[in-house]
Formats: C-alpha cells, sequence, structure tokens
C-alpha cells in the first residue's frame, strides 16, 4: 500500500489551518505551528552568519543546520505521534519508505518547496531528497544574484533529521549536506543527502 499524496494535502487543507477562536493558536499535528514571512526566516539565518564574521561562516552554517536537525526531529516525531497522522498516514505505512512517503506528503503542504523525488537505500541507509523552489532560494537570488555556496540549511537538517526518525534512535545519528543548490544554479532544484554520521562531534 502506497501513500496518496493527494488525500494527504486535501485532509490537510481540510483541517483549517488558522488560529483558535479561544487561543489564537494553531495546535495541529502535536506541535504548536504559526505563518511567518520567507523573507523574515531567510534574512535572520543570513544575519546570523554576517555577524558571526567571515571566518566562522563554516561553524555558523552548521549551527543552522544543527538548529533544523534538532527541530526537524522533534516536528516530525511529534507529527508521527499524532492524532492526524493515526487517522490519515498510519493506516497505509507497511515500509520505512511508506513511512518516509507519508513525511514528504505533510512536509509538501508547509509552503517550505516541493520535494519532488527522494531515493531511500534502506540497506546503506542514505537518502537523497530533491527539492524544488527551495524557500531560501528565491530570496538570495532576488537580493544577492547566484551564491557561490548552498544556502538551504533548514531542508539539510530536514533531511538528517527525516533519517534519524527512520534509522536511528536518536537525533544526530545522521548527518546530511546539500549536494546542488538552485541558489548557485539558478535553477529550481535543490538536491541533499543524508547518511550515518561517522563521527562523532562533527559541528
Ligand atoms: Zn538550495
Amino acid at each position: 500500500m502506497s501513500i496518496d499524496h493527494n488525500a494527504v494535502r486535501e485532509a490537510f487543507l481540510s483541517m483549517g489551518l488558522y488560529g483558535d477562536p479561544e487561543n489564537g493558536l494553531i495546535r495541529r499535528f502535536g506541535v504548536l505551528l504559526y505563518i511567518a514571512p520567507v523573507d523574515y526566516w531567510v534574512a535572520r539565518e543570513l544575519d546570523f552568519i554576517s555577524k558571526m564574521g567571515a571566518s566562522a561562516r563554516k561553524l555558523s552554517e552548521n549551527v543552522l543546520i544543527d538548529a533544523a536537525h534538532w527541530c526537524a526531529y522533534g516536528t516530525f516525531g511529534g507529527i508521527m505521534a499524532s492524532a492526524e497522522w493515526a487517522a490519515m498516514i498510519a493506516p497505509h505505512i507497511q515500509t520505512v519508505h511508506d513511512k518516509l512517503s507519508g513525511l514528504v506528503a505533510v512536509t509538501n503542504c508547509l509552503g517550505w518547496g516541493h520535494i519532488s523525488d527522494f531515493q531511500l537505500d534502506e540497506q546503506n541507509q542514505t537518502l537523497e531528497l530533491t527539492v524544488e523552489h527551495s524557500y531560501y532560494v528565491g530570496y538570495w537570488l532576488d537580493k544577492y544574484g547566484k551564491s557561490e555556496r548552498p544556502i538551504c540549511y533548514m531542508w539539510t537538517g530536514v533531511a538528517a533529521g527525516y533519517m534519524d526518525l527512520l534509522f536511528g534512535n536518536k537525533v544526530h545519528e545522521f548527518a546530511a549536506e546539500e549536494v546542488e543548490c538552485a541558489a548557485v544554479t539558478g535553477g529550481t532544484r535543490c538536491r541533499f543527502r543524508a547518511e550515518r554520521l561517522k563521527k562523532k562531534f562533527a559541528l
């Protein structure tokens, strides 16, 4: 049995992603959601890198990836433990691939861009993720033109977080990198690769 992404999308939209009339909060999937402009998030991350200075650029980027990794692990872990997941997606899961497909179906409803392909090698425990229209890219290209390096830190953390949830026992058993970024190529496609972490303290 496979995950029907269109059915997940229909169900997701029918949940009504707006603030509760009483407390104003959007409680869905076992987590609190809110809606914020992409420019705010991207500018915030780029300001952080800038303020840390050129000599700390790699460290700053890894900090952002790590923050997203933790966030993905917590948020998608919450999503998989939610009543909505149990009702909509869990009955259709038979394999690890199905579970990832369910995560992708939900992720593609979040406004972050579109995961157009994912290749999961269960034996070697590797993941290749293709994202079209990553939310970082339009902002970067409009503001700076082409980048010299990949800049989609959140997606990199998400790729690793998925794998920790699918194959690990805790966060940081996997790591990911962005191997192709549309901010570099000027196109729309970014690609990410995740694998089991080989060394400790790889920040
Ligand atoms: Zn990218």
